[in-house]
């Protein structure tokens, strides 16, 4: 990374920007912290008998475990959720029985821990998806369990003594998930997408967050730096006063979100309605705490990530009706089974597949078997009657008019309206066709990047092809919002990117009626939406559109914005 020195520069300090892709807007300034380094096993480690490495690792892995589990009771939400997770690994079975296959040819027990990972992390790759996601968890789990096992200090984030930006390579959940906002101010990885654990656990936690910054290795721990979660850049040594401007920028931008009471409308009275995505009732709850006019996404298919089997319908009726009473007579959109690729389920994905992401997922899993797919809409069907929810359905990963004609019939028997979610390519080109036969469809953002740029949505080399700021994205959204205004039907946002305050505005003006987000990111989309007119938004997106890059199109969109 070349410094790059301005104008105003000059006769000062160097000043060195790195740029990434922006997840978490707002702006943290402070000394940069690493997190610790992480050991590994000793070389030539005095092997031990089979039984002796058995139990060192046993014990040692049951108190890694005990100690991720008593940080996910002291936390909520989605770190929670990563933490429990993680304490899971610890204990994995499968782990075990690997660690004791090389406990059984004379490894000694930092060894033995280190290769059975190595191994479990070759089969979690070659799964691909969201189990490929997990091998960062599963070598945080090793580095601990290792630490355990050599008497050192636990791996992972320092707790420094003043607000601090953290800087690293990439982070594991269990670390991300423990970061105490008040100490840690920003985040800023070298990997990482806009849909991975650091980006999640970041904006529940409100910590502004850049991830995928180019070079940013060369940052010492130490250096004063700033994070601009918004623009999407890294500065080390700022100029103070631009930063002091830019922190009160950003203490303006969290207060009107704070403020923000909605309904979603610009500050010329043109209607987008703000929506929250859930996965379970604690998180419907939540989200109905926040000014929403309902949920645009339930992602069923999470309420299912642990259960070997499919549940009965009454259990199903059961999880969803307890999503649907906590928004009142609010809308709720829900999701079939997006089962398959990075979320696979035991009981409905199709194992083997040479390649998940382009194999039986979505609702090619309930075409294979029309019965998983009954079943769950039995089950919401059921859970409707019981609540005064506003329920309507969609399905995932539609490709076809036959598709959308084959689900639409399905879910109106039960009495539902129904839509789809535009994922693809062919469902973009289809959008006129396929709105003749629904009430509704919903862009998931994060897949249709993934299946237009034929580039995978977690590899972290490959995220600024993925970035939903990319022109030709947002001309496949146009072309979508452009179908359901000459049908008559609305248009969602339901992917991530519909959780950046700028990019909610732009899609507002490429004619997109609802945006749905985390429920963390539903006031700073709605209180920026207030904040400008439908006109600035629909400059905003034709400037975006006609950028060169990603960057160039959020840089475009900012100044029009303002
Ligand atoms: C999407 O693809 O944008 C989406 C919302 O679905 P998911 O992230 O669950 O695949
Ligand atoms: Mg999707």
């Amino acid at each position: 990374m070349v410094p790059l020195a301005t104008p105003e520069g000059y006769g000062r300090e160097v000043t060195s920007v790195y740029s990434g892709t922006a997840v978490v807007p707002g702006i943290g300034v402070g000394p940069a912290v690493r997190p610790a380094p992480r050991p590994t096993a000793p070389d030539g480690e005095a092997a031990t008998d089979a039984s002796t490495t058995t139990v060192a690792f046993g014990s040692a892995a049951a108190e890694v475990a005990r100690r991720l589990r008593e940080r996910s009771q002291a936390a909520s939400g989605a770190a929670a959720e990563v933490l429990a997770a993680t304490a899971g690994l610890a204990e994995d079975r499968g782990l075990a029985t690997f660690v004791s296959k090389h406990a059984s040819q004379g490894a000694g027990p930092a060894t033995a821990t280190s290769r059975a990972i190595d191994e479990l992390a070759a089969m979690f790759t070659a799964a691909g998806g969201l189990m490929a996601e997990r091998v960062t968890d599963l070598y945080d789990v090793r580095d601990r369990i290792i630490a355990e096992l050599l008497d050192l200090p636990e791996p992972g984030i320092p707790t420094p003594e003043e607000p601090s930006v953290l800087l690293a390579d990439d982070l594991a959940p269990a670390d991300t998930a423990g970061l105490d906002p008040s100490r840690i101010v920003a985040i800023a990885t070298e990997l990482g997408g806009s849909t991975s654990h650091t980006a999640i656990i970041a904006r529940q936690l409100g910590i502004p967050c850049v991830v995928a910054v180019t070079d940013l290795h060369e940052v010492e721990a130490g250096s004063r730096v700033a994070v601009d979660g918004t623009a999407g850049t890294v500065t080390v040594d700022p100029d103070e006063t631009e930063i002091a401007r830019l922190v009160e920028e950003d203490r303006r931008t969290r207060e009107a979100a704070a403020g923000w009471t909605g309904p979603g409308r610009t500050a010329d009275g043109h209607e987008v309605q703000i929506l929250a995505n859930v996965q379970d009732g604690a998180g419907a709850r939540r989200a109905a705490s926040e000014p929403i006019e309902g949920v645009g996404l339930f992602r069923t298919e999470l309420c299912f990530l642990d259960r070997s089997t499919e549940p009965t319908v009454e259990e199903q009726a059961d999880i969803y009706a307890e999503v649907f009473e906590a928004l009142g007579d609010k809308k709720v959109i829900v999701r079939t089974l997006d089962a398959g690729s990075d979320k696979p389920l035991a009981f409905a994905t199709h194992p083997d597949e040479p390649n998940p992401a382009l194999g039986v997922r979505g609702l090619r899993i309930g075409m294979a078997d029309p019965g998983i797919l009954d079943r769950q809409l039995d089950g919401i069907a059921r859970a409707a009657e019981r609540t005064s929810a506003d329920v309507r359905v969609m399905a995932p990963m539609v490709t076809t008019e036959a598709e959308a004609v084959w689900f639409a019939e399905r879910v109106r028997r039960r009495g539902l309206p129904v839509g789809i979610m535009i994922e693809t390519p062919s469902a973009v080109i289809l959008a006129d066709r396929l709105l003749e036969h629904l009430d509704f469809v919903s862009i998931g953002t994060n897949d249709l990047s993934q299946y237009t740029f034929a580039a995978d949505r977690m590899a972290p080399t490959l995220s600024t092809l993925t970035d939903p700021w990319q022109p030709a994205l947002l001309a496949s959204i146009r072309m979508v919002a452009e179908a359901g205004r000459r049908a008559g039907k609305p248009v969602g946002v339901c992917g991530e990117a519909a959780a950046h305050p700028q990019l909610a505005c732009v899609l507002a003006g490429l004619g997109v009626t609802s945006l749905s987000c985390a429920s963390t990111a539903v006031r700073a989309v709605g209180a920026k939406l207030a904040s400008v007119t439908i006109e600035q938004c629909r400059a905003a997106a034709e400037a975006a559109m006609e950028a060169a890059g990603p960057a160039e199109a959020a840089r475009a969109a900012a100044d029009l914005l303002t």
